[in-house]
């Protein structure tokens, strides 16, 4: 089988609130699979058709179709394995491993369309569906590993001395499949297998109800303002927003602030009403914590012990060591020396950037000590009085319709990609959009981009990649089918939708994973686009957030809603010279949550209160008062809804190190639009995929290994030395 069900993810953003979804896969390409020309009555088990090597039918799912399309999908995956794992002949990479990269494509495209729904379209009859078929996934996926004439097979490959005969990206895969198999258990014995997919059984269920609670609390609390005083200092666009909100909640003439991310900083930011802020702040910082129906804390001390278990039984130390083993870092200790490293000065800057705040609150006579839902808002007022830098003076530059075609333009000069609206392709909400890529130059097809922008009851707060099909080209080329997806306000209708900086920010990086995919150049899927580690895999998205300050996309593209004038000069040499305003806040934010995730799975077997170990891990790091952290533990989506980021959330600062780094490699060349050092990006990060180690594809893009001094430098912490 091709990347297990349990281990796809959709690729976040740190400063998102979202999650990894179980999203199972097994290749597709084609032929008639058994299960295609068995039960045509089931659409969701029928071949993508059509252009681009086929889309999805949308416009044919229904959830009541999904849970018997899984179960005959698994069946059928199963049954193809069965027959690789008996095979007479003796096995090589051909009769094993490439043909397990032929395998499950039935079950890899009914559970992509699973995996979108349980992100984007999670309504309750959903809701029921993913609570009984995540248990089953994860034992299909344990049925799997723990085939024993299989993992022989492909054990025997891998030590076989022809492996040394194989192109390097096969020995790869060889390498990948293996590494795969083991880490999952496939050398136990019986005993300790059985109990393994128990427990994975079990913590499937804990991390779907895990994220149900959380999405309940972000869609059943809100704030009621109930008079225009409650709305002292909001601009227009938020008014407006929370009006809509209101209308939805069905408070008609009020205003709702609900409780999700995308709605709360800004309150948080603009409102006047400090009670009101506090208020706020409280409902959002205790999502999942409110000891009632929703609460995650007795979850989170289920979940990390078995976490605990499972790796005793792979004979790990803890979890955080079964993690970690895989990725660039190795060790949990590595990472724990970056955090430390970089939270030193980030707490230091802090201390700074809070006196500024109380100064001004004291010179405003405010009369007040700085708590955490004073930050955001005095922040913006420091900003104001210091670098004459207002968000609402940055805003109405930023379309988010002009910055998409600023994303594209991005795209064509980086990579000679050209985009292309598409109306023949169906979707599963109106809201949804589809561009076709293709190469600027010779037309040839890349592959196909969705995009979900708007927020809406039953979608993840906060913003990712989605990859529905990876490219491959092992048999046949299949093109890639990528989709980013976000939570912006829809605003009015006909009005152009303005977004902030950071939103604008969040953009590019998402369009970096979706970039990352659809560069994808390789041979076997199991080996595209972004299946690279978690600590490398933020690496393109956060690179590409650097072009959006390039002057040639702000002159072309940030271009004033109502005028069309581009964005002044002015007004972009004072973004520049904010660009490291406030970086203490969003580090120690990070990092501290970071820590706390590596240090919940470093503690062992130890039964743990989720409450009292957040405290306590925040009190021995020194966190300031006037902080908390930016994902608390009953909310950790990251963590506790999946495997995927779990001692990985560090996974964000290691690529940091990379992209601070990586950019100034186009600053030490000709700039951002560097063709020679855009060709290396392509060549060795971008198309690559994990066809290499990625250390060894970083130092043939940069020359040398990463080095750490430019991530202090981006962030203010160091002395700004030498840097162009
Ligand atoms: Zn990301």
């Amino acid at each position: 089988m091709r990347r297990s069900p349990m281990f796809a993810t959709l690729l976040l953003i740190a400063s998102c609130t979202s999650t990894t979804t179980t999203t199972p896969t097994v290749k597709t390409a084609e032929p008639s699979t058994t299960a295609a020309a068995a039960a045509p009555e089931n659409p969701l088990l029928a071949l993508w058709i059509g252009p681009y090597a086929g889309t999805p039918a949308f416009d044919k799912v229904k959830v009541a179709d999904m849970k018997p399309a899984i179960e005959i999908a698994m069946a059928e995956n199963l049954a193809e394995i069965d027959r690789i794992a008996k095979d007479p002949a003796a096995p090589t990479f051909a009769n094993t491993i490439a043909a397990l990269e032929r395998t499950g494509r039935t079950l890899d495209r009914v559970t992509n369309i699973y995996g979108i729904w349980s992100s984007t379209m999670s309504s309750p009859d959903f809701q029921v569906v993913e609570r009984e078929m995540a248990p089953k996934l994860a034992a299909f996926q344990d049925q799997v590993t723990q085939n024993e004439p299989l993992f022989k097979r492909i054990e025997a490959v891998y030590n076989s001395p022809e492996k040394a005969k194989l192109t390097p990206e096969e020995q790869r895969l060889a390498w990948v499949y293996y590494n795969n198999f083991v880490r999952s258990g496939a050398r136990l014995d019986a005993t300790a297998k059985t109990r393994l997919s128990e427990i994975n059984q079990k913590l499937a269920g804990l991390y779907t109800q895990f994220s149900q609670n959380v999405l309940a609390d972000e869609t059943d609390l809100y704030v009621v303002l109930d008079a225009e005083g409650d709305l002292a200092g909001l601009p227009q666009s938020i008014r407006d927003n929370a009006a809509a909100a209101a209308t939805s909640k069905n408070v008609p003439g009020k205003w709702v602030i609900a409780n999700t991310r995308s709605s709360m900083d800004p309150f948080l930011t603009y409102s006047d009403r400090r009670d009101l802020r506090e208020k706020a702040w409280r409902l959002f910082v205790n999502r999942g914590d409110n000891a009632d129906a929703h609460d995650n804390n007795a979850i989170i001390t289920e979940i990390l012990q078995l976490r605990a278990e499972r790796a005793q039984l792979l004979g790990y130390p803890t979890h955080a060591h079964w993690r970690v083993e895989n990725t660039m870092a190795k060790t949990p200790q590595r990472t724990i020396e970056l955090m430390e490293a970089v939270w030193k000065p980030a707490v230091a800057r802090v201390h700074e950037e809070v006196a500024d705040m109380q100064a001004l609150a004291n010179k405003e006579g405010a009369n007040i000590k700085i708590e955490p839902w004073d930050y955001r808002y005095y922040a913006e007022k420091v900003r104001k009085a210091r670098y004459d830098l207002d968000q609402n003076e940055v805003k109405p530059y930023l379309q988010l319709e002009k910055l998409r075609e600023g994303m594209f333009w991005v795209a064509g000069e980086l990579f000679g990609f050209k985009f292309t609206p598409l109306k023949d392709v169906t979707v599963y909400h109106p809201d949804v959009r589809v561009w076709e890529v293709t190469d600027r130059d010779t037309g040839r097809h890349i592959g196909v981009w969705y995009f979900d922008p708007y927020a809406r009851p039953g979608k993840r707060s906060g913003a990712w990649m989605n990859a529905y099909r990876s490219q491959e080209r092992f048999e046949r080329d299949v093109p890639t089918i990528v989709s980013n997806n976000a939570n912006f306000s829809k605003g009015k209708e006909g009005e152009p939708l303005l977004i902030s900086w950071d939103d604008a920010r969040t953009l590019f990086h998402e369009f970096g994973h979706a970039l990352h995919g659809l560069s994808s150049n390789v041979n076997y899927p199991s080996l595209a686009g972004t299946a690279v580690v978690r600590d490398y895999v933020e690496f393109p998205s956060q690179l590409l957030e650097h072009w959006l300050s390039t002057p040639e996309v702000l002159q072309k593209f940030a271009v004033h809603y109502q005028t069309g004038a581009p964005i002044p000069q002015n007004l972009v040499e004072r973004i520049e010279r904010a660009s490291k305003f406030n970086q203490g806040f969003i580090t120690v934010e990070y990092l501290s949550s970071a820590l706390v995730d590596m240090k919940l799975h470093l503690a062992g077997s130890k039964k743990i209160d989720p409450d009292a170990f957040e405290r306590e891990t925040l009190a021995e790091l020194g966190m300031p008062a006037e902080i908390v952290m930016r994902h608390r533990t009953p909310q950790f989506l990251h963590v506790f809804s999946g495997d995927g980021y779990s001692a990985g959330y560090y996974s964000y600062l290691w690529s940091d190190v990379l992209t601070a780094d990586a950019a100034e490699a186009f600053r030490e060349g000709t700039g951002f639009y560097d063709r020679d050092v855009a060709k290396r990006l392509r060549d060795h990060v971008f198309s690559v995929g994990n066809t290499v180690d990625p250390a060894d594809g970083y130092r043939e893009f940069r020359g040398r290994d990463p080095k750490i001094d430019a991530l202090m430098r981006k962030r203010g912490f160091a002395p700004a030395t030498a840097s162009k």
